[in-house]
C-alpha cells in the first residue's frame, strides 16, 4: 500500500468529521510548495466526499466595510444556525498598506464562534497561485460540511474576477458615494455582481447611501440581461454592517437568487463550467511547472541559446522542444 495515500484518506475522513484541526492541517498541506505535499494534497482533494456549500465572492476595496459586514453577516448566519467559513484572495504580495485580507484580528467575534472559520490569504506571491490554493480550499470547507463560504478580495485589478470565477454569487460592497463616483466601479466588475451592497447606510451617510443604491439600481438595469438572472437581478441594496440593517434582507435576496438558479440548472451548468476551466488551468500550471523542471529546464536552455545564435528556427525549436515533453 502506498502510505501517502493512506495518509490523504486518513485525514480526508477527519476533514469529512468536521475535525477543525484536521481542516487546518489539510489547508496548511494544499499551500505547501514542497513536491511530496503537492502529492498527498492531491491525494487528499481526490479523497473528499462532494458536498456543496453556497459559494459567496465579496469584493469591495479597502475601508469600505468588508471585515466589519462579514463579522456581522456571519454572526448572522452562524446565528441561523449554518457554519460559515471565511476565505480571502489577497492579490497583494507585499501587504503594504490596509490590513489583512481574512485577519482574524479583523473578525474577532466571528473568529471566536464554534460555527465559524476564517482562514487568510495564502501568502504566496503570484495571484495566480493564490487563486488554486484558494480553489482547493474551498473544496476542503465544502466536505467539511460548511454551509457557506464566503471568499472576500479587495476590489482592484484581476482578483475580482478570480473569486467571481469561483463564487456561485458574486456581491459588490460598495461606499455611498455622490453621482460621479458611480463612473468608479468599472463596468466588467458591475456586469459580474450578482447583488450590489451599500453599505454604511445609517446616520448621517444614510440618505447618501439610498441615492447611490438608486443609482446603481439604475445602472445595473441598463446592462444586457444575462441568462442566469430571474427577473429583478442584479439588485441593489443598502445594508448597515455596524447596525446590521439590510443583512437578513441581503441574505434572503442571495438565497432566492441561489434557488432559482438551482431550479433552472443555471446553478450546476455554472459550477460543472468552473470545473472544467479549473481542470483546463490545472493542466496549463502543470505543463509550465514542468518546462522549469528538469530534464525540460536544461532542453528549454539549450534550445533557447540555439535560436539565440542562430543555429536553430524559433518555430523548429519550439516543435523540439513540445516533441521532447511528449
Ligand atoms: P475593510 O477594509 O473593507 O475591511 O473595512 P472595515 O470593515 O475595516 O471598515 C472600515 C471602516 O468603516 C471602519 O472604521 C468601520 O468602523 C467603518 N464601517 C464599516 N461598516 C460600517 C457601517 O455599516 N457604517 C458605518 N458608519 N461605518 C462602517
Amino acid at each position: 500500500r502506498d502510505p501517502a495515500a493512506d495518509l490523504a484518506a486518513e485525514l480526508a475522513a477527519r476533514v469529512a468529521a468536521g475535525e477543525r484541526r484536521a481542516l487546518a492541517r489539510a489547508i496548511t498541506l494544499i499551500e505547501s510548495t514542497r513536491a511530496d505535499h503537492r502529492e498527498q494534497a492531491v491525494a487528499l482533494l481526490a479523497a473528499l466526499p462532494r458536498r456543496q456549500a453556497l459559494r459567496i465572492g465579496l469584493s469591495g476595496t479597502p475601508g469600505v466595510g468588508k471585515s466589519t459586514f462579514i463579522e456581522a453577516f456571519g454572526l448572522m448566519l452562524t446565528g441561523l444556525g449554518l457554519r460559515v467559513a471565511v476565505l480571502a484572495v489577497d492579490p497583494s504580495s507585499a501587504r503594504s498598506g490596509g490590513s489583512i485580507l481574512g485577519d482574524k484580528t479583523r473578525m474577532e467575534q466571528l473568529s471566536r464562534d464554534p460555527n465559524a472559520y476564517i482562514r487568510p490569504s495564502p501568502s504566496r506571491a503570484e495571484l495566480g497561485g493564490v487563486a488554486r490554493r484558494t480553489r482547493e480550499t474551498v473544496r476542503l470547507c465544502e466536505a467539511a460540511g460548511f454551509d457557506v463560504v464566503l471568499i472576500e478580495t479587495v476590489g482592484v485589478g484581476q482578483s475580482e474576477t478570480l473569486v467571481a470565477e469561483m463564487s456561485d454569487l458574486f456581491v459588490l460592497l460598495l461606499a455611498p458615494a455622490g453621482g460621479d463616483e458611480l463612473q468608479g466601479v468599472k463596468r466588467g466588475i458591475m456586469e459580474m455582481a450578482d447583488l450590489i451592497l451599500v453599505n454604511k447606510a445609517d446616520g448621517e451617510l444614510k440618505a447618501t447611501a439610498n441615492r447611490t443604491v438608486s443609482d446603481y439600481a439604475g445602472a445595473l438595469r441598463l446592462l444586457r440581461k444575462r441568462p442566469q438572472d430571474p427577473e429583478g437581478f442584479p439588485k441593489a441594496l443598502p445594508v448597515s454592517a455596524v447596525e446590521g440593517d439590510g443583512l437578513s434582507r441581503a441574505w434572503e435576496e442571495m438565497q432566492a437568487l441561489a434557488r432559482w438558479r438551482r431550479e433552472t440548472s443555471h446553478f450546476d451548468r455554472h459550477r460543472a463550467e468552473q470545473a472544467q476551466s479549473w481542470f483546463l488551468s490545472e493542466v496549463r500550471a502543470g505543463l509550465l511547472a514542468r518546462l522549469e523542471r528538469e530534464p525540460a529546464a536544461s532542453k528549454l536552455a539549450t534550445l533557447g541559446a540555439q535560436v539565440a545564435t542562430g543555429q536553430a528556427d524559433p518555430v523548429a525549436a519550439a516543435a523540439d522542444m513540445l516533441d521532447f515533453l511528449g
